[in-house]
């Protein structure tokens, strides 16, 4: 396990987008700054390493908002979207689950 900042919140540990309330804590890293991911990691390609989903005010489903992706050893680039994560239609590519590589 590595310990990273917070993609999401980018390390504040309050909710980016004050939802619900301004004083609302980080939901994917509640409230610490900091998440905990598996090595080996890379940044998510869905959502370009930001934690957010698109342009909505949600978490990536991909990498749930901690802004990396765990990867297997060996790992490549993914053909079907060419390591973007994305199919045509905007959604997470299904061929790698939106991480770019498999
Ligand atoms: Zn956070
Ligand atoms: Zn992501
Ligand atoms: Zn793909």
């Amino acid at each position: 396990m590595s310990v990273i900042e917070c993609a999401f919140c980018k390390g504040k540990g309050k909710d980016p987008f004050g939802l619900l309330s301004p004083l609302s804590i980080c939901q994917v890293c509640l409230g610490k700054g900091k998440v905990s991911v598996t090595p080996p990691t890379i940044k998510c390609a869905f959502c370009k390493g930001t934690g957010i989903y698109l342009d909505k005010r949600i978490t990536c489903t991909v990498c749930g908002g901690k802004g990396v992706v765990t990867v297997s050893e060996g790992a490549k680039t993914c053909s079907e979207c060419k390591g973007s994560g994305q199919a045509p239609d905007g959604l997470p590519c299904l061929a790698c689950r939106g991480k770019g590589v498999k």
